[in-house]
């Protein structure tokens, strides 16, 4: 019999989270909305200072009000991170919007701020200015927001940054996507923290979220009866997933540091072997680590991060690849890419590795041990 499975990045209830949703079920609030939700919104607000937020139902919900709230629409350009998850812009290829994707720099893995910087150069020389930037905080690391904004800040060009796995991450001296137009956080049940699944759309711009909201509600007037002038959606976060998300954001900060530990302990049994190398940090943040992120050298190594992956797996522990770069994704292969070979890079030999903050050190040595194997033959 194989040993008990570990898990990429599990949720990890430990705290407040049954309290919270017991009184969610006393109140009788089973509902979006409600006493719950606007707690969630405050202490999300509170933690990350940034003055305006709402709770939806997912990440993605979050990105798409906030194209909405900037008036995106079909034909108009985006500019978005290629090294990302696809809901980062699944919203605006919805919208219709034209999507151009931007290469990652190597000391971050993020948007490389000098191809946005000759991206929109040529965008001016060419008289289409993007509508909207989406870099994304990557595995926990912030994009180098202030870099990013002051290329924006001259066409004013909104940035509004896909920070779902950054929940917790720090950028300079404040939370991750505090400073951009407007910020997307998930919750979703593989996140650093999660609300059984949840996002949050947050911005200094209390119109943007107000308007937000509205869209969220089906777009109700306030009359007394259901008087429409727009049409929206039904994006709300129920009471009662925001009750387990009140309780996790109370551990988000003891939670990256596990994360960080774990990335830690695996650096210090992994990183002398050959060809092995870690994500590194960048010198401006403080990564959440949500997943610890190894490359494998195959030529150097002997083996590959698909060859690691199946042996993990073959012990019962998930790993997986890294994202695959949307410029390489078949269903964007008419979409412009400036590509300076970092991501694809990054994805031929990127493997994430089981991260979750209830691990022990003997799954963590169980992992290691595979691998050491593996690249030891
Ligand atoms: C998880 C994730 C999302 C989507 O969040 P959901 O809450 O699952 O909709 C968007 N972008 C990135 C980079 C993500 O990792």
């Amino acid at each position: 019999m194989s040993e008990k499975r570990i898990f990429l990045s599990p949720p990890h209830m430990e705290g407040h989270e049954l309290e919270y949703v017991q009184q969610a079920f006393a109140s009788n609030f089973i509902a979006p909305c409600g006493p719950m939700l606007n707690r969630l919104e405050k202490q999300f607000c509170e933690y990350t200072e940034i003055p305006y937020c709402v709770g939806l139902t997912s990440g993605t919900a979050a990105m798409h009000l906030a194209l909405k709230g900037l008036g995106i629409k079909e034909g108009d350009l985006v500019l978005a991170s290629t090294l990302t998850f696809v809901a980062s812009v699944s919203p605006a290829a919805h919208m219709g919007a034209k999507i151009t994707f931007i290469d990652a720099d190597e000391k971050s893995w993020t948007m490389d701020p000098r191809l946005l910087q000759e991206e929109i150069d040529r965008c001016e020389q060419k008289g289409q200015l993007p509508k909207v930037v989406i870099p994304t905080d990557l595995y926990g690391q912030s994009c180098d927001l202030d870099a990013i904004c002051e290329i924006c800040r001259p066409f004013d060009i909104p940035v509004v940054v896909d920070s779902a796995e950054g929940v917790g991450t720090k950028y300079k001296r404040r939370h991750a996507g505090h400073g951009a137009t407007a910020a997307v956080y998930s919750f979703n049940g593989n996140k650093i923290i999660t609300s059984s699944g949840g996002g949050i759309l947050a911005s200094h711009d209390q119109k943007l979220i107000d308007y937000a909201r509205f869209l969220a509600t089906q777009a109700r007037e306030s009359f007394p009866y259901y008087e429409h002038k727009e049409i929206g959606y039904n994006y709300r976060l129920s009471n009662i997933c925001a009750a387990i998300g009140c309780a996790q954001l109370e551990v988000i900060d003891k939670r990256a540091q596990q994360k960080r530990a774990i990335f830690e302990y695996y650096k210090r049994h992994l990183e002398d072997l050959p060809g092995i190398e870690f994500m590194p940090e960048a010198d401006y943040g403080k990564s959440n680590y949500w997943l610890s992120v190894i490359l494998i050298d195959s030529l150097k190594c002997g083996t590959s991060y698909e060859k690691v992956r199946q042996a993990l797996e073959k012990e019962n522990i998930e790993s997986r690849p890294m994202w695959k770069p949307m410029h390489l994704q078949p269903v964007f292969v008419d979409c412009d890419v400036v590509d300076n070979m970092v991501a694809s890079k990054l994805f031929e030999q990127g493997l994430c590795l089981p991260s979750g903050t209830s691990m022990s050190k003997e799954d963590l040595q169980r992992v290691i041990n595979i691998i050491k194997n593996n690249c030891e033959k």
